[in-house]
């Protein structure tokens, strides 16, 4: 099925339920009406010559209009580039070109980013770009009313020429490790995993799901907004460019009854001054994804946001994203502790990255997924393809886990993270664990930095409660004495309000790698 068939029928089921909520804007949509709006866009982007396989970007926060984009392309066959809003013009002009995005849509501006100067910058330099339509301005309110006055009998047809496997997503990975890479991505890609993550959930059409995770990204885009419209449930979007207090007035206000953030963004709703006010009850359950959770983060998001029904996703851009997910009949140990079982119609397995032969469970190695959901591949990069799906179509993630006799997977790092001291390998992810069981320590990231005698030597970056006692790195070390094996202790320790984050909320440990060599000298 293709996504705009998939909408179709949501919304002769539901026309009247809600499907969308602006809560900045209050503007808000119901099916009936944003298959309305849909239409009206995709018919304005064929009047203006968007043919099916034509790359359209789309940069810009999370608002309504970026949601009615992704299903209008997704109607005529363009294929969506989601353009990350944290991006300034190299990386814009990289990306257009990358991708040879001819009709972009973007918002103007956004707090401190001037979209629209910056896409004047690198127009020159982009010679596929043919056409800006920017959002509340002239050019959007052109193409709306173009389309609602275009005939749809054209979109039928447009329709009609589409398969569930063609690509219909260029979506770029976070840059956590590096330069972010384009993953290729079908209907039957992205609506599959969008719906199994909903029925993983148990959404139905009484479902609010609040997403201050971005558009732009898979897990607002298909964890979100695909789950949602595959089970008629309604997306609420609070105000764009996270902020703790707006998300939880807007779970609050909408009585959402499903709340998604990555962990950073619940460590910041749990502590935010306004979070006891709130009347959170009508939640249930929710996704924490994206980078790995501490145990003790996903037990206060069962007890003190009431989300007893919380699942951990974990996944990628290049697998649609998910792979693996808890689920709310799991013991409660494994919900916190681990990232579920294998989604239905996938395979996992762990396997030894220097041989490719899977490890015996419990033992840790490289998980690879296969199945429905991984990538066409990476957009004009063949032999990048070629060196993350093997020859049997398995995607090698180049993350570390361990799978229990039961199937359970626990990540436990990412290859490229992984510090190897003085010969013994140290997961930052098990040391991470356990400096945020200091009672003054909100948030902790372990690196390796280089070292002449032991190859490297462990950091730790420490974020403190606030109104904490500064915590000398003597006093960390004590902390660690005697619970931890001696080579796992850190042996730095830099206190710091912020990590240097990806926009996707992900902390980029390679910044941080490259500020410690300076902070060491
Ligand atoms: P890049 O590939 O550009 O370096 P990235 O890998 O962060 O960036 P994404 O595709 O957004 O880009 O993220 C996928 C990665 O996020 C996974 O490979 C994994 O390392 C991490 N991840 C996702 N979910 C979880 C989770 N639940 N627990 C631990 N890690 C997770
Ligand atoms: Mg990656």
């Amino acid at each position: 099925e293709t996504i705009g068939a998939n909408l179709d029928r949501t919304v002769a089921a539901f026309p009247d339920r809600d499907a969308l909520v602006e809560c900045e804007t209050g503007r808000r949509w119901s099916y009936a009406q944003l298959a309305a709006d849909v239409d009206a866009v995709a018919l304005g982007l064929l009047a203006r010559g968007v043919a099916k396989g034509d790359r359209v970007g789309i940069w810009a926060p999370n608002r309504a209009e970026w949601f009615l984009v992704q299903y209008a392309t997704a109607k005529i066959g363009a294929i969506l580039v989601t353009i990350n809003p944290a991006y300034r013009v190299h990386e814009l002009e990289f990306v257009l070109n990358q991708a040879g995005v001819r009709t972009l849509v973007a918002a103007p501006s956004f707090k401190t980013s001037d979209y629209a100067a910056m896409i004047e910058q690198v127009r020159g330099r982009c010679p596929a770009l043919d056409d800006v339509v920017l959002l509340g301005e002239e050019s959007w309110d052109a193409l709306v009313d173009d389309g609602r006055a275009g005939d749809p009998a054209a979109l039928a047809a447009a329709g009609a020429a589409l398969g569930a496997d063609d690509p219909i997503n260029i979506q770029y990975t976070s840059g956590t490790t590096g330069f972010p890479k384009g993953a290729t991505l079908s209907h039957h890609n992205i609506l599959n995993n969008g719906f199994f993550v909903g029925e993983t959930c148990g959404y139905d059409a009484e479902d609010r799901i609040c997403v201050p995770v971005p558009f732009y990204h898979c897990f607002g885009m298909v964890m979100g907004n695909l789950a949602a419209t595959s089970h008629g449930a309604c997306v609420v979007v609070p105000a764009p460019g996270f902020d703790a207090a707006a998300t939880l007035a807007a779970a609050e206000a909408e009585a959402c009854t499903s709340l998604y953030g990555v962990p950073t963004m619940f460590i910041a709703m749990l502590n935010d001054p306004s979070f006891g006010d709130r009347d959170l009850s009508a939640l249930r359950t929710g996704i924490m994804a994206g980078s790995p959770c501490p145990v003790e983060v996903m037990k206060q998001v069962i007890e003190r946001m009431g989300m007893a029904e919380v699942t951990i996703c974990y996944g990628m851009t290049e697998t649609s994203p998910v792979s693996t997910q808890t689920r709310a009949g799991d013991s409660l140990d494994r919900r916190v502790s681990t990232v579920g079982t294998v989604h239905p119609h996938l395979e996992v397995k762990v396997v030894d990255p220097a041989t490719g032969a899977a490890v015996p469970r419990g033992e840790p190695g490289e998980l690879c997924t296969r199945g429905y959901s991984v990538m066409l591949g990476y957009w004009d990069e063949p032999a990048k393809t070629a060196e993350v799906i093997d020859a049997a179509r398995w995607m090698h993630t180049g993350d570390l886990a361990v799978m229990d006799a039961d199937g359970y997977v626990s990540i436990t790092g990412r290859i490229k993270d992984m510090v190897i001291r003085g010969g013994e390998n140290v997961y930052p992810r098990e040391v991470e664990e356990f400096l945020h069981t200091h009672p003054d320590v909100v948030d902790a990231q372990v690196i390796g930095v280089p070292d002449a005698v032991y190859g490297e030597e462990l950091m730790a970056w420490v974020r403190l409660r606030d109104g904490a006692e500064p915590l000398t790195a003597d006093a960390v070390r004590a902390f660690c004495r005697d619970r931890l094996a001696h080579y796992k202790i850190p042996r730095y320790v830099h206190l710091v309000d912020a990590f240097p984050m990806t926009v996707t909320g992900k902390v980029r440990k390679v910044q941080m790698r490259a500020e410690a060599v300076e902070l060491l000298g």
